[in-house]
């Protein structure tokens, strides 16, 4: 029946908008909850984690179903503020566009993915590791160099590739074991 698809699609969660940082995300998501909108934050485990994984993730997700997107874009379009409050985390500031000092801008993450794979191989960090567009004047502009530390994205890399090397620890064991098992 239509009608039924039709409902079953109204319920699907899709992405409302992404966020680089946590802070505005959860901001956000608290309007919704107060205005009874249902809303979840994709990824928001992996970025509490770790900055780096926001950069290679595309940020966290806020989601909301689609019955509630439009009303939901037009609360979140009231207004970005300029600097509040985070419980936990502390006074969060808003970047601005520097051209118009917009505050409608976006994170378009990285300009290379190779730039990551430079950094985790130990190399130089790339000047401009990622990208911010002006929604109002379309200006584009790096990433500022002291966000985040270069030693918290060493430590980050230095995490990763630890984990690779027990992933890659794993599957030699699990190779070895089912040659065990099948002599
Ligand atoms: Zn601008």
């Amino acid at each position: 029946m239509a009608t039924s698809d039709s409902q079953h699609e109204d319920q699907r969660f899709l992405v409302l908008r992404s966020f680089r940082d946590l802070p505005p995300a959860l901001l956000f998501r608290g309007l919704l909850d107060s205005a009874a909108v249902e809303c979840s934050l994709a990824d928001e485990n992996t970025i509490r984690m770790d900055w780096f994984w926001s950069n290679l993730l595309g940020g966290v997700k806020l989601c909301v179903r689609k019955a509630d997107a439009d009303s939901a874009a037009s609360l979140l379009d009231q207004g970005v503020p300029e600097k509040f409050e985070v419980e936990g985390v502390g006074e969060y500031q808003q970047p601005r566009c520097p051209k118009c000092q917009s505050l409608e801008i976006s994170f378009q993450g990285l300009n290379k993915p190779v730039d990551y794979t430079r950094a985790l191989l130990g190399g130089h960090l790339p000047h401009s590791r990622s990208l911010w567009e002006c929604d109002s004047c379309g200006y584009q502009w790096p990433e500022s160099n002291e966000k985040p530390p270069a030693n918290l994205l060493i430590s980050a890399s230095s995490v990763l590739l630890i984990v690779m090397t027990i992933g890659t620890m794993l599957i030699w064991t699990i190779a070895a074991v089912r040659s065990v098992a099948s002599h």
